[in-house]
């Protein structure tokens, strides 16, 4: 370790001094997690390829800038990040875009997502319109049933790819486990938003059925848990650590009403 006063002195060593320290079980334990640590930032934390940049979780575009805020209102407060390779950060990018839209479209979301779609959506899509005529190409008008105001609404359904929504998800998921517990999670993960419901002529009541009463159930299971995040206007997230033996859990919270539970399975 360091050499000083209190070194003890290795004869075979010639003049190389050390000193053994006795650091104790719960020091020593430390000390490993911050190497552990240190040498994870240098990966990927989606594969075991070298750190080129450092991705923003959940992507960046989802946070209004302050120019499209009342003055002194910042939304990208301390947002998080996560060491990245160039596949893991570079292919996401229209990902990113698809995310915000599916995520700005719920219609229970705050005031915050709806000034979010005026300003950095309608420019996004001023500038290059391909992406979101694709994202409304199979649309229908539905009457929609606001729950928080109560209030009925004409507006569109627009039918989405659901297992792209997953699998960006999916890597949101394995982003925030290493954000928050400092491990790389290899194992598989299953999304379940709240906010999508089907419109399936024939299945779509018995798939929304199972939507509410899993959206309930993690209501219930993660009531009163603390929330992560500085901006929760945007996003905000609750973790439930998997004791008990039921495998860990996230609930993550987009623009105050699209959620969206991930599980975390042991096996697999
Ligand atoms: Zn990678």
């Amino acid at each position: 370790m360091s050499s000083g006063r209190h070194g003890t002195r290795n004869k075979a060593l010639g003049n190389s001094r050390s000193t053994v320290l006795n650091i104790g079980e719960e020091f020593g334990f430390a000390l490993q997690q911050i190497v552990q640590e240190m040498l994870m930032a240098k990966t990927c934390y989606m594969c075991d390829s070298k750190r080129t940049s450092y991705e923003h979780v959940p992507p960046k575009c989802l946070f209004p800038e302050q120019k499209d805020l009342p003055d002194g209102v910042d939304l990208r407060k301390d947002l998080i990040t996560v060491p990245s390779c160039d596949v893991h950060n570079s292919k996401k990018s229209e990902d990113d875009e698809y995310i915000l839209y599916v995520l700005l479209m719920n219609i229970s979301n705050n005031d915050v997502a709806k000034n979010h779609f005026l300003t950095k959506l309608m420019r996004a899509i001023e500038r290059n319109p391909s992406l979101f005529n694709k994202f409304i190409r199979r649309r229908e008008p539905v009457v929609a049933h606001d729950t928080v105001r109560d209030e009925f609404q004409e507006t569109m359904a627009v039918q989405i790819d659901y297992k792209r929504f997953c699998s960006s998800m999916e890597h949101m998921a394995r982003a925030l486990h290493f954000h928050h517990f400092k491990r790389k999670w290899s194992g598989s993960v299953s999304v379940y938003p709240d906010f999508l419901l089907s419109m399936h002529p024939v299945s779509a009541r018995k798939t929304n059925e199972k939507i509410e009463k899993m959206a309930k159930a993690a209501s219930f299971m993660f009531d009163g848990i603390e929330c992560h995040g500085k901006n929760p206007d945007v996003f905000e997230y609750q973790v439930a650590d998997g004791s008990n033996g039921v495998d860990k859990s996230m609930r993550l919270h987009f623009f105050g009403g699209a959620r969206v539970t991930l599980f975390f399975n042991k096996q697999g």
